[in-house]
Order: C-alpha cells, then structure tokens, then sequence
C-alpha cells in the first residue's frame, strides 16, 4: 500500500522499519477472518487490516486519540494474522511501533497507568514478585476468586540434579516462572540431566524483557535485554551449547534482541550471537535426543524405544501457545515429541487461536481474555484428555483459572514419562531392557 509517513518519523529506524511493513500490506483482509479479537467484537478496527489502518494514519501525521489506543490496546498481539497473511506482513512489529507511538501522544487515564506500572514494575523484580507469591500461594484458599486466578497451586516440583557435566546450556532466569511454576525449570534440569547435559541459571539474567517492551516501555525491555546479554555472553565465550528456552514467550523476544538492538554499536553484534544461540526446548531436545538415539544404537546395536507414561497420563491434548505458533513458527514439532514418548496426541479444533492470556493482556483486558479461555477450554477438553499441556507458563496458568483439569508444561509430561522409567544411565534408560548392559540392568531394576 502507498504510504506518506510524516517527515519527523520516517527517517528514523523506527519509521523505515514501519514503512516498509505499511508497504507489503496489500490491505485484502485474509488476516481478519483469523484474528480473536475481531471474531469476539466484530469491528473491523479489532482486527488487523483496521489496527493496521489506524496505526497508517498516526504515522503520517493523523492525531491518535483515545479511541486509536484502545483498538491497538485490544490486540493480544498473538501474531496469527502474521502466519494467515500471504503478503509476509510483519505485524508484531509494526504494532509495536505504533503502540509506543501512539503511547507517546495520548494521556492515558490514572487508574491505567496506576495498573501498567505495576505490573511493568512489580512483575520483572523477582526479590518484589518471589515473596510476594510465595505468601499468595500460602494465602490462596483465602484469596478473592480474581486473584485466585493468577497464583498457581503449590506443589511438589521435585529437586534440581545435583550432576555436574561438560555440555551446558543456559536457561532464563525468569522474572515470574520460577516462583509461579518451579516445576517447569527443574523438570527441563533433569531432563537435560538424563541426556548428560546441565542446565545452568545465571543468576544476574533475569527477565527477557517482553514484559516492559509490550507495555510500551521499549527502552527498559531493552535495557533487560542488554543486561541478559552481558550476562550470558562470558557462557557463550566458554563454549555453553545454546540457551534454551521453556517459556515460548520469553524465547519469541530474546530471539528478537539481535533484531531490536540492530542500531547500538555496543551491542548489534553480540545482541545477533546470543538470538542465534537461542532455541526453544523443543528446537533443541529433539536433536539431543537424536544424538542419544546414534549412540545408544552404535554403543548397543538397538534404536531406543518410546516409553508408557505411567504418571502423568496418556491422552493428551496440547495448547501451541502463539508465541510458539506465529512468533517462532514452530508448529507440530511438540505433537511429534510427546507421540514418540508414547502418548496419544487428541485433535483440538482452532488450535491457531490465542487463549487469551497474552502476557498482561488477562490483567488488562479481562472480558476479552475470559471469552478466549473458555473457548480454548472447550476445544482443549473436546476429547476428554487425561492431560493439557502447554508450553508457556503464562497459558497455562490462564487456562488453569479455569478448569481443575490436570494441566501442565509439556516438558513436566516427558520428566514422568522418562522418570517412570528405570534409569540407570541416560542410555541405558532409554534402552529396551534386553539390550541393556548388564550393570545398568542390575542398577535399574
Ligand atoms: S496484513 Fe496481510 S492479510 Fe492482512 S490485509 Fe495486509 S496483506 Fe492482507
Ligand atoms: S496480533 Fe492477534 S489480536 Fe492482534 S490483530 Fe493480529 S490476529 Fe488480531
């Protein structure tokens, strides 16, 4: 589409960037049709080719008012209309740049800005967010429904291996996982553990930044990132594989740090290493365990053999969080892991569709955001699974509020599957019993 940015915005990163996006879209709405928030409001400014629209109109020189902020506001920035439009159009990154644009002109009222700071500030310190949930967590049974909805059951999440080996990968030290859902983290440790790998937390990372950056604060998401670089960068200089990610969410935005630090000279270029080094879980364990699977079959003449999980349940049915999905473009490859581990993958209808929890969006929006659980709640439990999993802390939480149902990070599922297991050696435990070596048979059985 033709475009006429306004002089004092077009020059900049920020405005060649926006242009260029503007330029691909062709404006024939295929996007709208997938987009949740215009299926539930049926505005087409709730939709993608309106927000884009508007957000056209503020960057060649249209006053943005209250009503702009709140169409963009709406968006979930799930990024499906990114993976339905055939033109490649980048939304998520044009909205936003037009959010913060738009952040910049109009005055926000109090009560929203109370609210955003909050969660901007409180969510990303974990000496602030640890106690606090810890105490939410003790409290729970006694806590409004409202806030029930946002502080995880405790429970058990099980110890941090105490091996140490030579392969390292670091994982995140996340703002809110560690004290929301601890299991996550220790699962993927042990896990990694068994494959002869360790799992190392930096304790001076922390939060990857998404958190601030979509809350308009582009210059402290930023200024998370650089310090995650930092950081990491003395890992990456002494050999670590890759960082790895088990929050689809964080892991979208730290693959975006080379891409958003492009124009700082003191960090494009290791900004563009640590992104290259990152993967999510998934991208990363198959290849492990395809690597187990040469070596067992070169040490012991047998190819390893899925296992039964006994623990958690068989049927499942899995929720692609979009940052999964349409940030990364990782789809299927889950479905794939969890099937050849042994368990029966359910067909879930509008699997492409948000769930509504969309970072802070179930804080903010909460009508919007209830109307999406429950759907995805619908279609999620139309088989009747033993099991939801996930792989975003965020998601599943927001999906819990909803249901009793058994839910959990799709990496807790293989923990029980390879825990039920007997394990003498990574190897060995994956190996069909017969063609165990002897000791790994009389450690394990
Ligand atoms: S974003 Fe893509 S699908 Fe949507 S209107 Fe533009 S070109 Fe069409
Ligand atoms: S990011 Fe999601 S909610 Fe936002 S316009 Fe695209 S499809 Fe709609």
């Amino acid at each position: 589409m033709e475009t006429n940015l306004v002089d004092w915005f077009k020059n900049t990163p920020d405005g060649v960037e926006a242009d260029a996006i503007l330029r691909a879209c062709v404006h024939c709405g295929f996007c709208t049709a997938t987009c949740p928030t215009y299926q539930l409001l049926g505005d087409e400014k709730d939709g993608p080719r309106g927000r884009i629209y508007l957000m056209k109109q503020v960057m060649e020189g249209a006053k943005p008012t209250m009503t702009t902020m709140t169409h963009l506001d709406r968006c979930l920035t799930c990024r499906n209309c990114e993976t339905t439009c055939p033109s490649g159009v980048r939304y998520g990154r044009l909205v936003d740049i037009g959010r913060k644009l738009v952040e910049e002109r109009v005055q926000r009222p109090l009560a929203q800005r109370v609210v955003r700071t909050a969660l901007r500030e409180g969510l990303t310190r974990r000496w602030l967010f640890d106690p606090a949930m810890r105490v939410g967590k003790m409290v729970r049974p006694l806590l409004p429904q409202v806030l029930k909805n946002k502080i995880p059951v405790a429970h058990d999440p099980g110890p941090w291996p105490t091996d140490s080996h030579l392969a390292k990968v670091l994982l995140l030290n996340s703002c809110t996982q560690g004290a929301m859902m601890p299991g996550i983290d220790r699962a993927t440790a042990r896990v990694l553990d068994r494959l002869g790998v360790q799992a190392v937390i930096e304790p001076d990372s922390g939060c990857c930044g998404a958190i601030r950056y979509h809350l308009n604060d582009h210059d402290g998401g930023l200024a998370d990132a650089r310090r995650n670089i930092d950081a990491w960068w003395p890992y990456l200089e002494a050999g670590v594989e890759a960082i790895v990610m088990n929050a689809s969410g964080c892991g979208s935005l730290v693959k975006e740090y080379g891409h958003l630090l492009r124009n700082d000279p003191a960090y494009a270029e290791r900004a563009a290493r640590v992104s290259a080094s990152t993967a999510d879980l998934i991208e990363w364990l198959p290849q492990r365990l395809a690597g187990l699977q040469a070596a067992a079959q070169a040490r012991y003449g047998a190819a390893l053999q899925p296992s039964q999980p006994a623990l958690a349940g068989r049927r499942v049915a899995f929720h692609p969080p979009c940052t999964l999905q349409h940030g990364q473009g990782i789809r299927g490859d889950v479905e794939r892991l969890l099937t050849a581990w042994g368990a029966e993958v359910l067909p879930v209808p509008d699997s492409h569709l948000c769930c509504g929890s969309a970072g802070t969006y179930s804080v903010l929006h909460p009508d919007l955001s209830h109307q999406l659980r429950d759907r995805k709640l619908d279609a999620l439990q139309s088989n009747k699974p033993d099991v939801i999993l996930s792989a975003n802390m965020g998601c599943l939480t927001h999906l819990q509020s909803g249901t009793d149902a058994p839910m959990m990070h799709w990496i807790e599922w293989l923990d029980q599957a390879i825990g039920a297991r007997p394990a003498a050696n990574a190897a060995a435990a994956a190996l069909p019993a017969a063609a165990r070596p002897a000791a790994a048979h009389a450690a394990g059985a």
